[in-house]
């Protein structure tokens, strides 16, 4: 595959944000991030100045922070275009000092005297992006859309717009960021006017904000897109659960060590003591998004440890009453959204937006409240980001070639036993599509399954696009062919594919969402689609012989125990014609699977179907058998 073109003056995305921020780059491929490695995608919102003049961005400013409190400057964002009263209440979480500057604008007073502006501060960070975006695009870049949130005013807007002029970038748009989320998830090329949700949160901030997007009047226009409410709480996050872990394992360290009195104020620590604690709290916290139980282990010296087991169950109780106030933020945002639109809307999609969003709880709680699964198929943190890519393409015109959602262009499906696809959804249904089947196992005692979703025309996997894996775990053992695993295909008007994989039996299920179009440009649409043709008829025979090797498996094994069992009741003319339709079957078995292309399908299919009428008396022989009971 070649990468398309750069333009000569590519407008990039930026998520300027309080904690993190990001840059991406939407092209017909669609919007990613631009970084020199995926694991330094996210740039630290954090300035340390030093007295010899020299300025340190990103994760290493954030690494010495807690060495320079006063000459590193984070979350500058809370200050941007705020006077000194209104950020008030901010100033006593901040390490450094902030002082009036003209018209009582909040100033960061560096140790040294110097005077910086939130601006000034800003325009680093922007800097350093537009520095990674130019060298990965291998172009001057001189121009951005940023995002801010949407309850940001004027003033707090023109702000940031001043720091792009300072950064030497032209911001040439200035997009909400749950706009931007929703752009990010294609929620603006529907037909149809949609209200959707954007809940994002992060380490220290919360919002909520309700959308209603509206469609272009005309062809070549972009959606409208109307903030109908937002509401949140400026100091909710991921950080008040860190904190309230720390208490925990400070009052139980304490206890060990004899002293009896609840932890309430963590400020009576040491800093280090402190920040060590949250970066265990933190840890602890992370692990059980996607585990059941993590443990924490700290030495504390002359030969005692501290040793505790955090189970997830117990972490949600600690975040219940904090997940309790995002959703009573929630239930504010709705009334006023149906206030301003006059009727109380139905929220057709919600959008995770936020580090925090990975956990469990907070998804379940979320979707519970709008009624809807929550998207959460692009990572929380980088959607903002790709969305303001998202906006930038649709300004340079790049992205009317992306893929648009009227039908879906390549068929969706599983891999199943041998590795052929099952396609539960075929190129050009129309969206939104739903499509149910049912699978087995082929395995005896099987306790995890694993799916695979596929992208593509093709009938074997191998030919075809993965788009993710997931695994349905936790199933009691049972012979193969008993579990009833229904997975369930649902391609929503945006084109996000949400798979529902449940096991009837069990009652256990998993899920996976992702955007199939992401990373996939028209032509590349249509070289899947030739190809297909060209492979057909090989791909169908292979298909076929795939099914039959896998069934017949089955049969052998199911036939054989039978005839194992009963040979001596058989009579002697019979029990050769079986034995030798075995035998048969099982050549062509071991033929197909060493290599498919040295069988013929068809006889293939005979001898099946041979030993399939042959077992007939068979069965009813272990039936009568197991009817006298012996
Ligand atoms: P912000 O919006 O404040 O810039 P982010 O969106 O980057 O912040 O979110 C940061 C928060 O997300 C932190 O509190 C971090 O601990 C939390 N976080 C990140 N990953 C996970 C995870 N897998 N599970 C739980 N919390 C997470
Ligand atoms: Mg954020």
């Amino acid at each position: 595959m070649t990468k398309p073109p750069v333009p000569s003056d590519p407008i990039v995305g930026i998520d300027l944000g309080t904690t993190n921020s990001l840059v991406a780059f939407h092209d017909e491929r669609g919007p990613r991030i631009l970084a020199p490695s995926d694991a330094e995608a996210i740039v630290p919102s954090v300035v340390r100045y030093d007295d010899d003049g020299s300025v340190v961005v990103g994760a290493d400013a954030r690494a010495r922070a807690v060495e320079f409190p006063a000459s590193t400057v984070s979350s500058a964002k809370r200050l941007m275009g705020r006077s000194l009263d209104d950020a008030a209440s901010d100033l006593a979480y901040l390490s450094y000092e902030v002082v009036a500057g003209e018209h009582n604008t909040a100033r960061v007073r560096l140790p040294d005297g110097r005077i910086v502006s939130p601006q000034e501060v800003s325009a680093e960070i922007l800097r350093a992006l537009q520095q990674r975006a130019s060298a990965s695009l291998g172009v001057e870049v001189q121009k951005a859309v940023v995002t801010v949130p949407a309850y940001f005013d004027d003033a707090q807007r023109q702000a940031t717009r001043d720091a792009g002029r300072l950064a030497g970038l032209d911001v040439v748009r200035i997009v909400n960021e749950p706009t931007a989320a929703a752009l990010a998830y294609g929620l603006g090329t529907s037909q149809e006017s949609r209200t959707v949700a954007i809940y994002d949160l992060g380490g220290g901030t919360f919002d909520v904000s309700i959308l209603r997007i509206t469609p272009a009047e005309r062809e070549g226009e972009t959606s409208f897109f109307q903030v109908l409410a937002t509401a949140g709480d400026t100091r909710l996050g991921g950080d008040d659960i860190d904190q309230q872990l720390v208490r925990v394992f400070l009052t139980e360290i304490r206890e060990s060590l004899g002293v009896a009195e609840d932890v309430t104020d963590l400020d009576a620590f040491p800093a280090s003591t402190r920040r060590a604690l949250v970066s265990f709290a933190e840890a602890i916290k992370i692990r059980l998004s996607t585990e059941e139980s993590a443990q924490i282990r700290i030495d504390l010296g002359e030969g005692r440890t501290y040793e505790r087991t955090v189970a997830r169950a117990e972490l949600n109780a600690m975040m219940t009453p904090w997940v309790d106030r995002t959703i009573e933020a929630c239930k504010r945002a709705m009334r006023e959204a149906e206030r301003t639109s006059g009727e109380r809307p139905a929220v057709d999609a919600v959008v995770m937006v936020g580090g925090s969003t990975r956990i469990p709880l907070v998804r379940d709680r979320t979707g519970a409240f709008f009624g809807v699964e929550p998207y959460t198929a692009l990572d929380p943190d980088r959607v903002v980001a790709m969305g303001a890519a998202v906006q930038a393409g649709i300004l340079s015109g790049s992205a009317t070639g992306s893929l648009l959602l009227d039908v879906i262009p390549l068929s969706l499906g599983i891999e199943t036993q041998g590795g052929a696809v099952a396609k539960l959804i075929t190129a050009n249904s129309t969206v939104p599509a739903r499509a149910t089947e049912m699978f087995s196992t082929s395995v005896d005692g099987q306790t995890s399954i694993k799916l695979a979703v596929y992208q593509g025309e093709r009938e074997m996997a191998e030919d075809c696009r993965l788009l993710g894996e997931f695994h349905l775990a936790g199933l009691p053992p049972m012979p193969a062919g008993i579990p009833q695993l229904e997975v369930e295909f649902l391609v929503d008007a945006s084109g996000v594919l949400n798979v529902n994989a449940h096991e009837k039996r069990s009652g256990k299920r998993a899920q996976l969402q992702v955007v199939p179009n992401h990373g996939l440009t028209r032509s590349e649409v249509e070289a899947i689609e030739r190809d297909s043709l060209t492979h057909a008829r090989e791909d169908m025979t292979r298909h076929r012989i795939v099914d039959l090797i896998v069934n017949s498996k089955l049969d052998l094994k199911w036939i054989g125990e039978r005839f194992d069992r009963f040979a001596d009741k058989l009579d002697a003319a019979y029990r050769d014609e079986l034995s030798s339709k075995i035998e048969t079957l099982r050549g062509f078995v071991q033929n197909a699977d060493t290599d498919w292309k040295s069988v013929d399908a068809n006889e293939f299919a005979n001898a099946k179907q041979g030993l399939d009428e042959a077992s007939v008396r068979l069965q009813e022989v272990s039936i009568t058998e197991s009817l006298k009971g012996d």
